[in-house]
């Protein structure tokens, strides 16, 4: 085989890759076929939604169509010694599946059949590309429903979302992707296919491999399978939407609704600053009604008796209160929400943050993001899945902006220490990616950090899969 020595990205410098050049492409293009093989668009998909640049495109596409198509890839790639990059649906925002030159990327989202739903078990077995919001859909029409929704769940994909735990506007009371994964067919490094978990709901036999791979951000193995839990669709949700004075007072009134015994579904905060943003996109006039939003939703058989307690505790501390229990006003208050992001977007280009602390520090994390916003300068909005203390500041520059000026530095540090102190973490539910890696030792410490690259060795000992990522 040609080869060339690789760009070290595992930041480890040591490792000595090497990277096949296009002519032994050739082998691989052979065995799978023209169809499965793309060399066009790289740059498109050598990037997710982080605005990371990288330094380059990936040299080769693999549109996987089926499980065999995954094996040889990374049978192939683990001969060569050639880095592969899984791929979804390019929504992450960790830069989790930014692929640099002389990778393959190995995109998922072909395989994307809902193999089965089975209604008494409650369980549904998807391949990896199903868009999540799909199986949500195809759930319901047997009266079930696929709990984690992150906000990208129109276009965000099942393997993407096992892969970064993906959270969600539900995770207040569902929990994360994690919560609801029973199995996974999982292809190693070398192209071995293995299962782990079992498609009960219950299971304790041998280590839990299951939640090695979930939230492993495509450095452990490829999921070309999974097992997930359904539920049943709740017969009604109510919702409650307050308004605040400030960011604060919203934040303060979270913890209290979490106090009040009363579980919601969803418990989401927006600062005033994005609430503009929203209303620019969407053509509303919420921030006319206060500085700080607050969406609650309940559900179940007693969703609106819950609804009616947590009014109770907003009461007197927003400026603004109003509850329904029609599920299409629901939804649109929740799109608001849902658009805080792509929002932002418009106004310049967002660097994404994600740190979670334990729920009762909220009040004093979003105090904390704005004293560090008025330390370094920077332009840094506030939403919250506050349900479960996972916080988004998001720092705007200006569009076009590619190098990132030392002050979006500095307030990013200052944040991700700031959400250290409070006991709290790097990341909810976005994962750490390209970008968060040199924060991991400092959360996980040494000995935790060493293992975990002794585990990353074992599983992929030549390090081709997503190297310089999760860990
Ligand atoms: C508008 C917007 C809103 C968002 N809201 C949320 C939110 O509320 N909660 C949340 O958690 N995230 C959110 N995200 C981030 C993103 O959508 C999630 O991280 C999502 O899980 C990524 O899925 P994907 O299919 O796009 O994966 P990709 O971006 O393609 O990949 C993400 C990671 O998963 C790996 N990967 C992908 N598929 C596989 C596979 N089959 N096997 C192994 N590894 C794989 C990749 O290598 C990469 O490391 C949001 C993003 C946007 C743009």
């Amino acid at each position: 085989m040609e080869g060339r020595r690789a760009p070290d990205h595992t930041g480890h410098g040591s490792r000595r890759m090497t990277v096949a050049t296009h002519s032994s492409f050739d082998e691989l293009t052979h065995e799978l076929g023209d169809w499965s093989i793309a060399r066009s668009d790289l740059d498109a998909a050598s990037r997710d939604r982080s605005g990371s640049q990288g330094d380059g495109s990936a040299d080769l596409v693999v549109r996987a169509g089926s499980v065999e198509e995954v094996q040889a890839t990374l049978r192939f790639a683990h001969t060569h010694g050639i880095p592969v990059v899984p791929r979804g649906a390019g929504s992450g925002v960790a830069g989790g599946a930014v692929a640099h030159p002389g990778s393959i990327v190995l995109d998922l989202s072909r395989l994307d059949r809902i193999i089965e739903i089975r209604r008494d078990d409650q369980v549904a077995v998807v391949e990896p590309g199903v868009i999540t919001a799909a199986l949500d859909a195809e759930a319901g029409l047997h009266g079930l429903f696929y709990a984690p929704d992150p906000g990208s769940v129109s276009i965000s994909t099942i393997g993407g979302n096992i892969a970064t735990n993906a959270g969600g506007l539900r995770g207040a009371k569902y929990g994360v992707t994690r919560d609801s994964v029973l199995s996974l067919d999982v292809v190693l490094a070398d192209g071995r296919l293995v299962t782990v978990g079992r498609e009960t709901l219950k299971r304790v036999t041998g280590y839990d491999l299951l939640g090695l791979f979930v939230g492993s951000e495509g450095t452990l193995g490829v999921v070309v399978r999974a097992t997930l839990r359904l539920l049943p669709r709740p017969v009604a949700v109510s919702t409650v939407a307050a308004y605040f004075a400030t960011i604060d007072d919203a934040a303060e009134a979270a913890i209290a609704v979490r106090a009040s015994g009363v579980r919601p579904v969803a418990l989401e905060i927006v600062d005033g600053p994005t609430l503009a943003a929203i209303d620019a996109l969407d053509g509303t006039r919420l921030r006319d009604r206060g500085e700080a939003f607050l969406i609650a939703q309940t559900d179940g058989y007693a969703a609106g008796i819950e609804a009616a307690v947590i009014v109770d505790v907003l009461a007197p501390l927003a400026t603004y209160v109003e509850a329904s229990d029609d599920p299409v006003e629901g939804a649109r208050l929740m799109t608001a929400r849902r658009n805080a992001l792509p929002a932002l977007e418009v106004i310049g280009r967002a660097v994404i943050e994600d740190i979670a602390v334990p729920p009762s520090r909220l009040a004093e994390a979003v105090r904390g993001i704005h004293e560090i916003a008025a330390r370094t300068g920077a332009q840094i909005f506030v939403f919250a899945h506050a349900g479960d203390g996972n916080i988004h500041p998001i720092v705007v520059v200006d569009h076009g902006v590619e190098v990132l000026p030392p002050y979006v530095a500095r307030a990013v540090d200052e944040i991700f220490a700031l959400a250290l102190r409070l006991g709290g973490t790097l990341t909810g539910e976005h994962g750490i990616g390209l970008l968060k890696r040199d924060w991991v030792a400092r959360e996980v410490g040494s000995d935790i950090d060493a293992l975990q690259h002794a585990l990353k060795n074992l599983l992929d000992p030549t390090g081709i899969l997503n190297p310089g990522k999760a860990i």
